[in-house]
C-alpha cells in the first residue's frame, strides 16, 4: 500500500480536467495541493509514493492564481475611510464579498482623511490570511494625504498635508502607526518626500507615486529612492508631454536602477482610461501593468448617492462622480470585470490579462515567493474561470471559498 505519510499527514487534493497558468502559459496539467500549498507531483509520486485523497473535476476550467487588488476603497455599502468602531467588520464584509470576483487577497485603501480617521481605523485591521471568512488582508494602502492640491481628484482639499514637520514625523502624526500599512501613495514633488520614500521603503512599505504634478526627473529621483508603483496611471497626474513626459515617462525611463522595475496601476473599467491609452501603456511596459479596481462604497450597490471618505458621490451607470460634478471618484468595477475589459481593450493574451491581476501585484508587494503564481510551494489561492474569464469558483489555501 503506498503511503502519503512520509512527509505530511495532510490530505492531498488533485485538480483535474483543467488548464493551469504556470510560467506565463496556460498548460494542460493537473494541480496538486497539500497543506494549503501547491505540491510537486513528481516528488509526491517518486519520493513519497503518495496519491490524492480528493479529486476536483474542474470541467475544463482555467486555473489562475487568485487575484490581488492593491487599491480598493470599499464596496457593498462599506467605505473603509469612515472612522467607525467596527471598521474591522466592514473590511471583513468586503473581504467575503470579493471572493466571488476571484480576489483572494487585497489592500484596503484609505483616501485622504483627517488624522483621527487613520488613528481610529488602522489599529482595527491587522494583516491576516484569507479563508472561508474572506480574502486575505495584505495591509492598508494609504492614498494621501501627502498629495498635490492641483491633482487632488476626489480627495478633500481641507485634509491634504505637506511634510512640514520634516517628513517622517508628519507621516506618524497623520497615520499614527504604520504597523498594518503595505503601501503609501504620495506626490514626490512635495518638499521632503524623497527622504520619506527612503524611510518607508526601509520599513518594507511600497511607495507609489500619484495625485501629483511631478515632472519626469522628480519621478525618476523618487524611483531611485525606492518608489516602485504608479497609482492609477494617467489619472490625477500631468498628461503625457513629449518634452517632459512626467510620471508617465517612468514606463520607458532609462533611469530605473538595474534589477528594479516600476509597476503601474490601471483601472481597466472602460471609463477611467481610453482603450487606446490602455494599449499604449501595455505595449510600452507589459510586465509592469497591475490591474486595480479602485472600487468604492457603491461597488455592488444600485445607482444613487453614497459616501466616500468625507465626500458624497453619485453613481450614474458605470460612472461614480463627486456629487454635483463630473469629477470621477473611483470605480464601481469588480476585478473580474477589469480582467475581461483589459483583455478585450488591449488585445492581450489570456495569460497576460490574468497575470496583471495576480503575478504583477504579488511582485509589486514582494510576495511572489508565495502568491501570484502556481509554482510548487506557493499558496494554493486559486480562481477557476471559464473561457471568457467569468469566475466559476475561488479557493484559498486549497479550500473552496466560493462557487457559482
Ligand atoms: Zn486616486
Amino acid at each position: 500500500m503506498p503511503s502519503n505519510k512520509s512527509v505530511s499527514d495532510a490530505p492531498i487534493t488533485q485538480f483535474t480536467n483543467c488548464r493551469i497558468l504556470r510560467d506565463h502559459c496556460l498548460q494542460r496539467e493537473d494541480l496538486w495541493v497539500r497543506d494549503g500549498k501547491i505540491l510537486d507531483p513528481e516528488k509526491l509520486f517518486f519520493d513519497e509514493h503518495g496519491y490524492a485523497d480528493k479529486c476536483v473535476d474542474c470541467e475544463g476550467s482555467i486555473i489562475a492564481p487568485g487575484f490581488i487588488d492593491v487599491q480598493i476603497n470599499g464596496g457593498y455599502g462599506i467605505d473603509f475611510s469612515q472612522a467607525c468602531d467596527d471598521a474591522g467588520s466592514g473590511v471583513s464584509l468586503v473581504a467575503k464579498k470579493i471572493l466571488e470576483h476571484g480576489v483572494t487577497s487585497f489592500c484596503p485603501t484609505l483616501v485622504t482623511s483627517p488624522p483621527h480617521v487613520y488613528h481610529k481605523v488602522l489599529p482595527q485591521v491587522k494583516v491576516h490570511d484569507g479563508g472561508a471568512h474572506g480574502a486575505g488582508v495584505l495591509g492598508f494602502h494609504l492614498e494621501g494625504p501627502f498629495i498635490s492640491l492641483e491633482k487632488k481628484g476626489a480627495h478633500p482639499e481641507q485634509f491634504l498635508r505637506t511634510f512640514s514637520s520634516g517628513g517622517f514625523r508628519d507621516l506618524i502624526e497623520t497615520y499614527g502607526s504604520l504597523d498594518s500599512v503595505a503601501m503609501v501613495t504620495l506626490a514626490p514633488e512635495l518638499d521632503g518626500s524623497q527622504s520619506v520614500i527612503r524611510d518607508l521603503c526601509q520599513k518594507g512599505i511600497t511607495v507609489s507615486l500619484g495625485h501629483s504634478v511631478a515632472n519626469m526627473s522628480q519621478a525618476e529621483e523618487a524611483v531611485q529612492h525606492g518608489a516602485s508603483f504608479i497609482t492609477h496611471l494617467f489619472n490625477a497626474m500631468l498628461p503625457f508631454h513629449h518634452r517632459d513626459p512626467g510620471i508617465v515617462g517612468l514606463l520607458t525611463s532609462d533611469q530605473v536602477p538595474a534589477g528594479r522595475k516600476v509597476y503601474y496601476g490601471m483601472i481597466a473599467d472602460g471609463i477611467h482610461t481610453n482603450p487606446a491609452a490602455l494599449r499604449i501603456a501595455h505595449r510600452a511596459h507589459p510586465s509592469g501593468l497591475v490591474l486595480v479596481t479602485d472600487a468604492i462604497t457603491a461597488m455592488g450597490l444600485p445607482p444613487g448617492r453614497h459616501t466616500l471618505g468625507q465626500q458624497v458621490i453619485e453613481i450614474q451607470g458605470l460612472h461614480a462622480y463627486v456629487a454635483g460634478t463630473k469629477t470621477l471618484s473611483g470605480s464601481i468595477a469588480t476585478m473580474d470585470m477589469c480582467v475581461r475589459h483589459f483583455k478585450h481593450a488591449s488585445g492581450c493574451s489570456v495569460e497576460e490579462a490574468l497575470e496583471a491581476a495576480s503575478l504583477h501585484p504579488a511582485q509589486l508587494l514582494g510576495l511572489s515567493h508565495r502568491k501570484g503564481n502556481l509554482d510548487f510551494g506557493s499558496d494554493a489561492d486559486l480562481v477557476l474561470l471559464d473561457e471568457t474569464l467569468n469566475v466559476k469558483a475561488t479557493f484559498i489555501s486549497g479550500e473552496e471559498v466560493w462557487r457559482k
